[in-house]
């Protein structure tokens, strides 16, 4: 039997990247569904490739056009709607779920796939800085397995595979430093989002390279990190890689390191979660170390200030990292659109986090209103 896939953001880096995969491997992967924000043509033209039972277009005011596009393929439903994605992961056939979409908008979707059974592979790594709590505790209710996507992460999986119990000393978690790295403060004052969008090493959807030219995509990696592996945040070391090749490494008890090497490719640790605990094939470009420097750097906490203040956010827990994903969305975006400077993104931030009610406990109503909340002071801010 084909495992049936749904997919969640199919039309972005990662999306595109799993279908090639599934299309790779088509003895094994079913499209059970696929699902966009606002890309009704990729879509419609990826539907038609792949014949999935469902399409959702999130974004409802685009339901008629895409309805429209899938005319002739009366096989294939046509959702739309935000709703629509929590509806279409519950689906019977489905046995995994890819959650490949940006963002806060993640959350939901995640938690009803978690509760209809459905095993997570994971990309949408907002989703674990949001809730990181509420949603290993539903993992572990529903025993449903969440496997990492993000490399650093897969290469810690793979580091963990087979050690079963062994305990844990530290985690390596590599960062390529981003086109900043070398940057002065003062240089870094005057970026803009076409110079940050140019990363060094891999190629991502523009949220997440924006993300990594901050470094904010470290702190949120280092969270990420702590729920995944159940590591307390101290035990987690930052290490600027400027390669990308060690995409993370594992310091047991007893001081062996462990690390997963290869190039940088979003196909290996996509296709790992899906087939996990096996390997199978992959085309691409094989690592030749003899011509492969490996340099290690301690990062720059004064220069990267979203760095600090994603620790600062695990450090006061709580709904604090859901404040800091949420003026991160907001202000991300504005730098984006020349609306927000470099540097002005991590001072909204932290105003954000001083003046959004803190919540130690929070529930999933509580990330639900704080998200808001602290979106509304951010755009504030943004002017
Ligand atoms: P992308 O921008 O390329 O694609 C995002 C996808 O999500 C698109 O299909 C879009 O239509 C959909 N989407 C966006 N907003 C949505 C919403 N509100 N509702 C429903 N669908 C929505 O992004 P990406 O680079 O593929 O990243 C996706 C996720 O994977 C992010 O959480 C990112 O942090 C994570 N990730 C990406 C990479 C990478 O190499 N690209 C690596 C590690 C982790
Ligand atoms: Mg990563």
């Amino acid at each position: 039997m084909k495992k049936q896939i749904c997919i969640l953001g199919s039309t972005g880096s990662i999306g595109t990247q799993a279908l090639d995969i599934i299309a790779q491997h088509s003895d094994l992967y079913e499209v059970y569904a696929l699902t966009a924000n606002n890309r009704v043509d990729e879509l419609a033209a990826q539907a038609r490739r792949f014949h999935p039972a469902a399409v959702v277009i999130a974004n409802e005011t685009h339901y008629e056009r895409l309805k429209n596009a899938l005319a002739d393929e009366p096989d294939i439903k046509v959702y739309a709607g935000q709703s629509a994605l929590d509806e279409i992961v519950e689906a019977e056939p489905i046995d995994m779920v890819l959650t490949a979409m940006v963002g806060f908008a993640g959350l939901a979707p995640t938690i009803h796939a978690i509760r209809s059974h459905k095993k997570i592979c994971l990309a949408n790594k907002e989703t674990l800085v949001v809730a990181g709590e509420l949603i290993c505790r539903l993992a572990q209710e529903y025993h449903v397995p969440i496997i990492p996507v993000d490399s650093e992460h897969s290469a810690i999986f793979q580091c963990l595979t087979g050690e079963g119990d062994n305990e844990i000393d530290k985690i390596l978690l590599t960062a390529s430093g981003g086109p900043f790295r070398l940057f002065t403060k003062e240089q870094m004052s005057r970026v803009t989002a076409a110079d940050a969008l140019k990363h060094p090493t891999w190629e991502m959807g523009a949220k997440i390279t924006i993300d990594s030219a901050s470094m904010m995509n470290k702190g949120f990696e280092v969270i990420e990190a702590k729920w995944l592996f159940g590591v307390p945040v101290k035990r987690i070391q930052v290490l600027v890689h400027p390669q990308s090749i060690v995409h993370s490494a594992v310091q047991f008890c007893d001081g062996s390191v462990k690390a997963q090497l290869g190039m940088p490719d979003m196909r290996l640790p996509i296709q790992y979660a899906f087939s996990f605990p096996d390997r199978l094939p992959l085309d691409g470009q094989r690592l030749d170390l003899f011509r492969q420097p490996l340099e290690f750097f301690e990062p720059d906490l004064d220069k990267f200030r979203c760095l600090a203040l994603a620790f600062e956010a695990i450090h006061r827990g709580g709904n604090m990292p859901c404040i800091l994903n949420a003026a991160n969305e907001i202000v991300n975006e504005a730098f984006r659109q020349a609306r927000c400077s470099f540097i002005a993104m991590a001072d909204i931030i932290e105003k954000t986090m001083e003046r959004v009610v803190f919540d130690a406990n929070p529930t999933y109503e509580t990330y639900i209103q704080t998200d808001q909340e602290a979106r509304r002071i951010a755009r504030e801010m943004v002017g």
